[in-house]
C-alpha cells in the first residue's frame, strides 16, 4: 500500500492505471474506521483491479457548532487497517491541498436537501457534495462506493454523478451494525458503554416502525408517533427527526406506495447518531 498526500501524484498514478485499462474502485472516508468502512473496501476490493481508500476530514462538511475539530483522527492505525484490507492507495491529501485559500467553487444538489439531514445541517450536503466532486476526479475511479448509512448523502451523490455525466458508477452498500443493532459510526466512540447499550434501542425502534407501517401501510401516523415514543424513551436521548420519505426522492411519504425510507437522528450525550430503514411495499 503506497499513501499519496499530493493531489498531482494522486492524479498522475491514476492516468497511469487507466492507461493500462485497469478498474479502480474509490472509497472515500474521513477516517477513524470500523467494520462498516471496511465492508466498503471489502467490496471495492472484489470488484476492482485496483482499490483507492481516501481519508480527508472534509471541513466543508461540519457547521460551525459541530465536531470538526474532536473528530477522531487515529491515522496510523487507519493505515495498518487499509492495508490489512489489500487496498492499494490510500490517498490522504491535508485541508491545504484539498482547498486552498483562493478555492471558490461549491457544488450544490437541489431539492434532495430538504429533509431529514438537511434543514438541521445547512450547508453539510454542499460540503459534501463539493469534496465528492472533487475527489472524483481527482481518483478518477471506475466505481466509488458509499454507505446506505448515510443514506441522504449517497443519493446526493448519485444526483451529482447524472446530473454532471460523471464517468463513475456508484455502489450503494448495506449498513453495518454492531450486535446489539446500533449502526457502526466513528461518532459511536463519543458514546460511554451504557449510552452505547441504549443506543442499541434506536435500530430496535425502527424495526418496531416497519413492522407497524406493513400491517397498515395507509396510516403512517400513529406508527410514527409509536416510534417517536419509544425513541424518547431512550435514557438521555433527545429525538432530532424522525422521518418517513420516499426512498427516491427523499420527499415526504404519506403511506408505503413505493420503495420508503423511515430515518431518524438521535443526540445521546455528545454524540448525534442517524439510522433508517427500507419499508417495502408488500
Ligand atoms: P465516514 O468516514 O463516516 O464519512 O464514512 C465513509 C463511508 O463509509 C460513507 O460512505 C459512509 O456511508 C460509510 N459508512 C459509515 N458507517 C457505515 C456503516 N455502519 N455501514 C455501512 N457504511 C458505512
Amino acid at each position: 500500500m503506497r499513501i499519496i498526500p499530493s493531489i498531482r501524484d494522486m492524479q498522475t498514478w491514476s492516468e497511469n492505471a487507466r492507461r493500462r485499462r485497469l478498474s479502480i474502485g474509490l472509497v472515500p472516508t474521513m477516517g477513524c474506521l470500523h467494520e462498516g468502512h471496511g465492508s466498503l473496501v471489502l467490496r471495492s476490493v472484489r470488484d476492482n483491479d485496483l482499490t483507492v481508500a481516501s481519508i480527508f476530514v472534509n471541513p466543508l462538511q461540519f457547521g460551525p457548532r459541530e465536531d470538526f475539530g474532536r473528530y477522531p483522527r487515529p491515522f496510523k492505525r487507519d493505515a495498518r487497517l487499509l492495508k490489512q484490507w489489500r487496498i492499494d492507495i490510500l490517498f490522504h491529501p491535508s485541508p491545504k491541498e484539498m482547498f486552498p485559500d483562493d478555492f471558490a467553487t461549491t457544488v450544490s444538489v437541489k431539492d434532495l436537501d430538504k429533509t431529514l439531514c438537511g434543514p438541521r445541517r445547512p450547508g453539510h450536503f454542499n460540503g459534501v457534495a463539493t469534496v465528492v466532486a472533487k475527489l472524483l476526479t481527482v481518483v478518477q475511479p471506475t466505481r466509488a462506493y458509499f454507505g446506505q448509512k448515510d443514506y441522504q448523502q449517497l443519493k446526493i451523490i448519485e444526483r451529482l454523478v447524472k446530473d454532471l455525466n460523471l464517468p463513475v458508477s456508484v455502489v450503494g452498500c448495506p449498513i453495518v451494525r454492531e450486535q446489539g443493532g446500533l449502526a457502526r459510526s466513528s461518532r459511536n466512540r463519543y458514546l460511554t458503554t451504557p449510552q452505547k447499550n441504549n443506543a442499541n434501542q434506536i435500530f430496535t425502534a425502527l424495526q418496531e416502525g416497519r413492522k407497524l407501517l406493513r400491517l397498515r401501510p395507509y396510516s403512517p401516523t400513529s406508527a410514527l408517533n409509536t416510534v417517536m415514543k419509544r425513541l424518547k424513551h431512550i435514557p438521555g436521548a433527545r429525538v432530532e427527526y424522525l422521518e418517513l420519505v420516499n426512498a427516491e426522492t427523499l420527499k415526504p411519504a404519506r403511506a408505503i406506495r413505493s420503495r420508503t425510507l423511515l430515518a431518524c437522528a438521535v443526540r445521546l450525550g455528545s454524540a448525534r447518531l442517524i439510522d433508517n430503514i427500507f419499508i417495502d411495499p408488500r
